[in-house]
């Protein structure tokens, strides 16, 4: 089956990286081998020599996901950080790199705590846009953004940071980073708004069944791919064949899981709005009153908000301890993105290593909760989260 330009989101993601076998397998076989035969030295007999260097499960994915980012090229890693660490581990040494404040906190700790150690130095801004002309030096290497962020869920316009780095520093060659967990490939596609690598937690909604730890990223910038294939391929931070494959099998169903958890997650967004006795504030990038709803328009597919969303609960620390304490179907845990509904407080759970002062300037309070909205009925759930915020607030 060989795809066509033409093909749409959801056919692309069925058959992307399809791979046929001798038998015909319609389904591919999971291929352990960590060697493949020669016909002389030097001479495999097929495409693969060794499977760190490549495999044919991680292959299929890595072409699956490229072609729902739109990329020409795609790699795939032991997970998110390894995958962040390899592109840091790109950059020369003495290079300067610029990232929003409120990245996902293993990348900020990946900055600040070991990319230091070979040299890179990394300038944080919590308003990119505003800052970005004054923080570029002539060192600077790297812009890595996250949209939208992580609990608060600020959207972040891509293209009009690619439009800054051109003016401020043409001829350098910044690479402009998207982590694009936090929507997946089939809300969003950073490539197109003039990203570099679009990089994702695959532990999230790409696998989408809470059960395998990957990262991904896909470029079409082939020196680039080049570089960190090699680097892939030397550092060695691979997935192993069968955690490819059962991502791959996730993919599959990625554009059914994300817009069935975005409708569930745009009616509880809508009903914690209307909930003005018991909720602050709600930050969910489907409401027409999020700040950056313009950007969302222009950005995510048919105006999707995707299935995450935060609110400030009235009570303070003790009603949001309490409320998720509370759920039935909502489960206590970390992490996001499967096909199950979780929730957890970044203050004391995901952001509890940031001081208070710095976690409140970018809106994480004590009685911030986040809930990554999954996939059981959409009834059940904003009746789950009813009942809790009655038995949390009463
Ligand atoms: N990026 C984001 C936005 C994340 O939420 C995470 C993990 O939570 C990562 C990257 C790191 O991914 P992993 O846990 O697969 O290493």
């Amino acid at each position: 089956m060989t795809l066509q330009e033409s093909d749409k989101f959801a056919t692309k993601a069925i058959h992307a990286g399809e791979h046929v076998d001798v038998h015909g397998s319609v389904i591919e076989p999971i291929s352990l081998s960590t060697t493949f035969k020669q016909s002389s030295p030097a001479n495999p007999i097929g495409t693969y020599e060794y499977s760190r260097s490549q495999n044919p499960n991680r292959e299929n994915l890595e072409r699956a996901v490229a072609a729902l980012e739109n990329a020409q090229y795609g790699l795939a890693f032991s997970s998110g950080s390894a995958t962040t660490a390899t592109i840091l581990q790109s950059l020369p040494q003495g290079s300067h790199a610029v990232s929003i404040g409120d990245v996902y906190g293993g990348t900020h700790r990946y900055f600040t705590k070991v990319a230091n150690a070979h040299g890179v130095e990394t300038s944080f801004t919590n308003d990119l846009l505003n800052d970005l002309p004054q923080l570029i030096k002539e060192n600077t290497k790297l812009v890595w953004i996250e949209t939208p962020t992580n609990p608060t869920l600020k959207v972040t316009d891509i293209q009009k940071v690619a439009d800054l780095i051109k003016k401020h520093a043409a001829g350098q060659d910044v690479i402009l980073v998207v982590d694009n967990t936090f929507l997946s490939p089939y809300i969003s596609n950073p490539l197109n708004f003039g990203a570099d690598i679009v990089v994702h937690s695959a532990t999230k909604y790409i696998n989408g069944h809470s059960d395998v730890v990957l990262g991904v990223l896909a470029t079409n910038n082939k020196p680039l791919y080049e570089r960190l294939q090699f680097l892939q391929n030397a550092i060695g931070a691979i997935p192993s064949p069968f955690d490819a494959w059962l991502t791959h099998r996730g993919l599959k169903t990625l554009h059914l899981r994300v817009r069935q958890a975005a409708v569930s997650a745009i009616k509880i967004a809508e009903f914690l709005a209307s909930d003005k006795e018991n909720v602050v504030a709600v930050n969910y990038p489907g409401l027409k009153t999020h700040p950056n709803y313009d950007v969302v328009l222009k950005q995510h597919r048919d105006a999707l908000g995707g299935g995450m969303i935060s609110f400030r609960i009235k009570g303070g620390a003790e009603a949001a301890s309490k409320f998720a304490s509370s759920t039935r179907l909502f489960t206590l845990a970390e992490s996001l993105g499967g096909i199950e509904s979780l929730l957890e407080v970044p203050a004391v759970m995901t952001h509890g290593g940031i001081p208070k002062e710095a976690r409140e300037a970018s809106g994480v309070f004590d009685d911030l909760i986040r809930i990554s909205v999954g996939i059981e009925d959409t009834e059940d759930l904003l009746e789950d989260i009813k009942q809790a915020l009655k038995q949390a607030t009463s």
